[in-house]
């Protein structure tokens, strides 16, 4: 569906016009309706934005993303994209099997003191040809420092660098599309949302979706559930949507909403398995049959089913969670979710 084709005031279909775009997605995802989870929440109703279904990799959320900083890439001339993420990277993973369909190296660093096996998302890496490099976070070098210095290696070579999570003006610009293409598809079903929800983990995501809902739906209420917990994450998402805001020329999400992201759902850390968030994941295989992750959208779903408990939809609500992907996470750490 193109951006813009809606009547209420949605970004022009001009600004998406002037931007390169590769197809990495089949979309639009399926939009559908969770209505035994809603029953077992007593809650809104609930429906389910399966960005797990992207088409590429094992899907996610990166991939739409992707679409736009590797076609800038591409436009500059650039062979080899660089970008970096946690051993267990859905964004690096994506970003590998992007960058082998479209004929360009790609080098992970990845935030690891060195390899711990070859599972999930490391396995993929490999299997599609990138270069992994492990950098240790007690080495004093910080992530974009490492990035640079990879960019040196490789002679001959125009290196293109995308950061953390492609959480950036342009890489959100794939998340303002999607939030369009949420409303279109609620439209069709004769559905209002009043709640998009999603996990916030580098902020271009969320972002994207409040440039979406600046743009062209100011009332539908945008949640970021952290899974992060940065001190600057808040900062990070806001950035993210004017910027995007910014490339699109649509009205900027000025400030950021008291209620933009949702706090205590990250368990003992970023990239560690909660209980709240084992909980969620086994509801939401029983009562729906999708598979959540344990690092983003089990954590993310738990925060959905917290703000349920304490009331914060009513039941004239609707609620699109955003199933942003994550499944090669699950079986990295199986046992350590199950023992948490
Ligand atoms: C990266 C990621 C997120 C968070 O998206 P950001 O844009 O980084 O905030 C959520 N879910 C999954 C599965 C991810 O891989």
């Amino acid at each position: 569906m193109a951006f813009g084709s809606r009547k209420a005031g949605g970004p022009p279909t001009e600004a998406i016009g002037r931007l390169a775009r590769v197809p990495l997605c089949v979309l639009p995802t399926p939009l559908v309706e969770a209505q035994r989870l809603s029953e077992a929440l007593g809650g809104p109703r609930i429906l389910l934005k399966r960005d797990d279904l992207t088409g590429r990799s094992a899907g996610g959320n990166k991939l739409r993303k992707l679409e736009f900083l590797l076609a800038d890439a591409i436009e500059r001339g650039c062979d080899t994209v660089i970008t970096c993420g946690a051993a267990q990277s859905n964004h690096a993973a994506q970003t590998a099997v992007a960058c082998a369909n479209l004929g360009l190296d790609c080098v992970l660093v990845l935030w690891a003191p060195m390899r711990q096996g070859t599972v999930g998302n490391l396995l993929i890496d490999d299997l599609a040809g990138a270069k992994v490099v492990f950098v240790d976070k007690s080495s004093g070098t910080t992530r974009e420092q490492a990035m640079e210095a990879e960019a040196l290696r490789p002679a001959g070579r125009k290196p293109y660098i995308v950061g953390v999570g492609g959480s950036c003006g342009l890489g959100s610009v794939g998340y303002a599309l999607a939030f369009d293409e949420i409303l279109g598809q609620c439209e069709e079903l004769g559905i209002a949302p009043t709640a998009v929800v999603a996990a916030c983990g580098s902020g271009g995501t969320v972002g994207g979706l409040l440039a979406g809902a600046a743009a062209a739906a100011p009332g539908v209420r945008v949640v970021g559930i952290d899974v992060d917990a940065d001190p600057d994450l808040l900062g990070d998402t806001l950035r993210c949507a004017r910027e995007c805001a910014e490339v699109l020329g649509t009205p900027s999400p000025m400030e950021a909403p008291d209620d933009l992201l949702v706090q205590g759902y990250v368990g003992p850390g970023y990239g560690r398995p909660s209980r709240e968030g084992r909980e969620a994941i086994m509801l939401a295989l029983r009562t729906e049959g999708i598979v959540l992750d344990p690092i983003y959208t089990g954590k993310a779903m738990a925060g959905l089913i917290g703000m349920v408990r304490a009331g914060a939809f009513g039941p004239s609500d609707t609620v699109v969670f955003v199933h942003t992907g994550g499944l090669p996470g699950l079986f990295a750490i199986g046992e350590d979710l199950l023992a948490v």
